[in-house]
């Protein structure tokens, strides 16, 4: 294929609820997705950076800088005839990993358009239906959280996991547990901790969770190996693993006994199969992890977790936890035992996108 034409577009989406993490809360959203043409036939990636570098060091300018300038420029008008090329061919370019990601994803949607296959039969994909677990963030009080805990069990998730930061650690898990004793549970800290405070963590194993996640800094390994050491609570990295390498070395030092899989932060669902593929050499289990995608990165999220390395729950929720506005159709609803369906109504990410819905709620398009 040629692609011929691009597009940029950047929406501003209002989240149903704010979102709290220990790098702060999200009340807003500006999604950033990029539109690939090829003799007529489009594909969509959506990028999953933030306005400011919180998460990673991408932002949602920088990687309208890295799409325009380079990733767009390199590839187009040039015959590719497979996805994974694409990773060959902007090898030059160092970093910025979620927006690879996003022109990566809008190269696999169009291939599987142009070929009449979905994602999900591209890559591999074996399930019908993925585990879907919960995210809920710091909460204003400990009666709030719990209430948000009791309507995900009633929506049967699968598993619920809890924002943790300093001050909202140990006892909110403890209230948690006197509550719910059998819960599926697990924690994210999001970096919010270092290796010094690894009595907190300690404290943390007495309580049956599923994985410690990301305790530690954002880009760090080894200080994770020493803390694994401490504690029978698995750690699974998120943050720390931006590409197999990382995967590798994280896990061969046992600092992560489970990977949270982003394919954003790893740029994108190429590298996604090569931790794939070394998770089944290795035996450790994947899950996907989110980043308040729309339903455009939520449908590939979806079509990746069906790969059959990814056995725990993920971040996967149903479309209308999120957002009121949908730039899909079908959109995602929970199946009654706590799934989602891998969709296949079309070819690529396997559901239509909503371009006039797209057109209307820009704040700003940009032919690349
Ligand atoms: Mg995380």
């Amino acid at each position: 294929m040629i692609i011929d034409k691009a597009r940029l577009y950047l929406l501003r989406m209002n989240l149903q609820h704010p979102f709290r993490t220990s790098f702060g809360e999200t009340k807003d959203r500006d999604m950033l997705f990029v539109c690939l043409e090829a003799g007529g036939i489009k594909g969509w990636g959506e990028c999953v950076s933030e306005a400011g570098p919180w998460y990673s060091g991408e932002t949602t300018n920088s990687c309208i800088h890295i799409i325009s300038e380079y990733l767009v420029p390199w590839i187009k008008n040039k015959e590719i005839l497979h996805p994974k090329e694409f990773k060959e061919m902007c090898m030059s370019i160092k970093g910025n990993q979620m927006a690879k990601a996003c022109v990566e994803d809008a190269i696999w949607d169009l291939f599987g358009r142009i070929e009449g296959k979905t994602l999900q039969s591209l890559i591999g994909g074996t399930k019908e239906k993925i585990a879907s677990g919960i995210s809920l963030g710091i909460q204003q009080n400990k009666d709030i959280l719990l209430q948000k805990i009791q309507t995900a069990v009633e929506k049967k998730y699968q598993r619920v996991k809890i924002k943790i930061e300093h001050g909202w650690d140990v006892g909110i898990i403890k209230e948690i547990r006197d509550h719910f004793p059998d819960l599926p549970l697990m924690v994210d800290a999001n970096s919010a901790y270092r290796l010094k405070d690894k009595d907190i963590f300690v404290n943390l194993d007495r309580y049956d969770l599923l994985m410690i996640e990301q305790p530690l800094q954002y880009y760090d390994i080894i200080d994770h190996a020493s803390l694994q050491k401490e504690i029978s609570t698995p750690i699974c990295l998120d943050e720390s693993i931006k590409s197999v390498d990382d995967a590798r070395v994280a896990i061969e030092i046992d600092a992560t006994r489970i990977i949270n899989v982003k394919p954003a932060r790893v740029g994108g669902i190429s590298e996604t199969l090569l931790i794939h593929n070394l998770a089944k050499e290795v035996k450790i289990p994947l899950w996907c992890g989110g980043m308040l995608e729309t339903g455009i990165g939520r449908a590939k999220n979806v079509s990746v977790a069906s790969l059959s390395t990814f056995t725990l729950a993920n971040d996967i929720s149903e479309s209308a936890r999120y957002y009121s506005d949908y730039v899909i159709e079908p959109i995602f609803e929970l199946n009654a035992d706590g799934t989602l369906t891998v969709p296949t109504k079309s070819a690529g990410i396997g559901v239509e996108v909503l371009e006039d819905q797209i057109n209307r709620n820009s704040i700003k398009k940009m032919e690349i």
